[in-house]
This record gives C-alpha cells, sequence and structure tokens, in this order.
C-alpha cells in the first residue's frame, strides 16, 4: 500500500519549484454549519477545511488559507456567520495552505505550536511562497507559541487547543470544541485522500500521535480533517492503521527498522539505546 503524497503542499515534499503556480483560483466557499456554532468552509486551490467556533462573546478561526489574499477573503466571510470579534486564530501546522493567511489578522493574536514560527521563516517557506506568488516578507508569524496545550474562553463555551504529538508535522495542533462534541485534526486526518507524508513528517510517532486524538472521540465525536468531509472514530481508527503501516513500510525501505526485541550481548546487558531524535531546537 502506497499513500501518496496529497492535497497539503510543500517545497519540502515535492522537487524544487520552478515559477510561480497558475493553479486554480484561490476560491472561498461558504461557512457550512457541522454542529452548533462550529462552522467549516473549504478553501480552494488546496480544498482545506478552516473552521470557526463561535460563542457568546467571541468567534475562533482555525487556519487561514493558501495567502495573505485568502486570509483577507477569509476574514471577510467571517461576518457571514457571526459579528463577534475573534478570539485568537490557531494554524493547525505550518504549511502554507494552512498557515500563510495569517497575515491578513495582524490585530488578533495568532497560535500556533512552537515549531512553527521556526518552519514559516525557513527557506522551504520562502520557496513556497515565491512559488504561489506570494512575496514572504508579507507572511505573518504566529503570536502565541505553545508547545501543549492551552484553552480559548469564547463565553459560554471553551475551546481546547493542544498538541498531542508529532505526526503530519512536527507541530500538528488539534482543536477541541466539548461542549459540540466536535474535533478539527489538521492534517493528521485526512479524508480527502490518503494522509500527506512529507519530509517533515514523523512517520514513525504519528499512529500514537492519532492514538492520542482517537482518545479525545466518543462514537458521537466529529472529526474534521484538514482536507475532506468530516469523519467519525471508526474512520479515524481504520486510518490510523493505514498509517502504521506506511510509517513501517518506510521505516523497512530505509534500514531504519529496528527489531521488536534488542538482543542481549553475551554479558546479558541490552544494547545501549538509539540517540533521540533531538527535533528542532526552538
Ligand atoms: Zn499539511
Amino acid at each position: 500500500m502506497a499513500l501518496a503524497q496529497t492535497e497539503c503542499q510543500s517545497s519540502v515534499m515535492n522537487s524544487p519549484p520552478a515559477a510561480v503556480e497558475s493553479g486554480p483560483t484561490a476560491v472561498l466557499g461558504p461557512w457550512r454549519k457541522v454542529r452548533s456554532g462550529v462552522y467549516v468552509a473549504v478553501a480552494e486551490p488546496e480544498s482545506v477545511n478552516l473552521g470557526l467556533i463561535v460563542g457568546t462573546d467571541r468567534a475562533l478561526l482555525i487556519d487561514t488559507g493558501s495567502s495573505p489574499a485568502q486570509g483577507r477573503a477569509v476574514r471577510d466571510s467571517i461576518a457571514d456567520v457571526t459579528d463577534h470579534p475573534l478570539a485568537a486564530v490557531v494554524v493547525t501546522h505550518w504549511h502554507y495552505d494552512h498557515a500563510f493567511g495569517l497575515a491578513a489578522f495582524s490585530d488578533v493574536p495568532r497560535i500556533a505550536h512552537e515549531s512553527v514560527h521556526i518552519r514559516l521563516s525557513s527557506a522551504d517557506a520562502v520557496a513556497d511562497a515565491r512559488r504561489l506568488g506570494v512575496d514572504p516578507d508579507d507572511l505573518l508569524q504566529p503570536t502565541r507559541n505553545i508547545a501543549v496545550a492551552t484553552a480559548i474562553d469564547l463565553g459560554d463555551r471553551r475551546v481546547e487547543i493542544a498538541h498531542l504529538g508529532r505526526g503530519h508535522t512536527d507541530g500538528d495542533l488539534v482543536v477541541v470544541v466539548p461542549d459540540a462534541d466536535v474535533l478539527f485534526a489538521g492534517d493528521l486526518i485526512e479524508s480527502a485522500g490518503p494522509p500527506s507524508f512529507g519530509q517533515d513528517s514523523v512517520p514513525d510517532e504519528w499512529p500514537a500521535t492519532v492514538d492520542s486524538v482517537i482518545g479525545l472521540m466518543t462514537a458521537a465525536t466529529l472529526a474534521v480533517p484538514g482536507h475532506g468531509e468530516p469523519v467519525d472514530r471508526e474512520f479515524v481508527f481504520e486510518q490510523r492503521g493505514r498509517i502504521a503501516a506506511e510509517a513501517a513500510a518506510r521505516g523497512r525501505s530505509a534500514g531504519r527498522e529496528l527489531p521488536l526485541v534488542s538482543e542481549p550481548d553475551l554479558t546479558g546487558r541490552r544494547s545501549p539505546p538509539t540517540a533521540p531524535d533531538p527535533g528542532l531546537e526552538v
């Protein structure tokens, strides 16, 4: 089984880009209610799901579209749903189709995992911007960098934002709306196609991260993936298995597969563990 690289594109996944892309138009679909006070809109050309959670006093936007211009369109569209101010904007990870629209929210708290600000200033992000015809200097960084979790008060409801582990990237966040039993999974889960493995993915840890996502779900929970229609827990279970299989296949092909049980040496002591992945220095 081969899981393809799909919607969530980045220069780290692809060959060096050529000129500016002339792909499909950056169309923003209408906000569609999926649960009480919880809305989803699809932003083209990457068919990325954006989320809007509305409380009695404030609203929260999840992901921002593929460019500063699309971010402005997203911001304008929020008036179709609510006149409440935005408490914050959160990006589920650094990929351009989720994070480049941050530029339209200069006056709003911008939440991301602490690795995102490094990624967004990397050569990969600059390459993505140039390929899309976006001035890299126009990109805007998060203002609130979280390591594990935070919560946002919208008045009558609380929204929780958490980094459950690495997977699609090293800085995936999930957003949970407990009272509505909705979870936004970013690209940890996809229903428009197979999950997207890129060079910045962490295949070996992705299944365990999805286990944590599943742990937050009940049979009634609605999970909104980064791309595609909302799904239920059974779908996430099934996709977790596919991700684990793909991760194992990649480990084998890379010659990195380790024996399930390390063999003791002649003195009875086990071999020393391999060095941990240092990850990003933040
Ligand atoms: Zn992505």
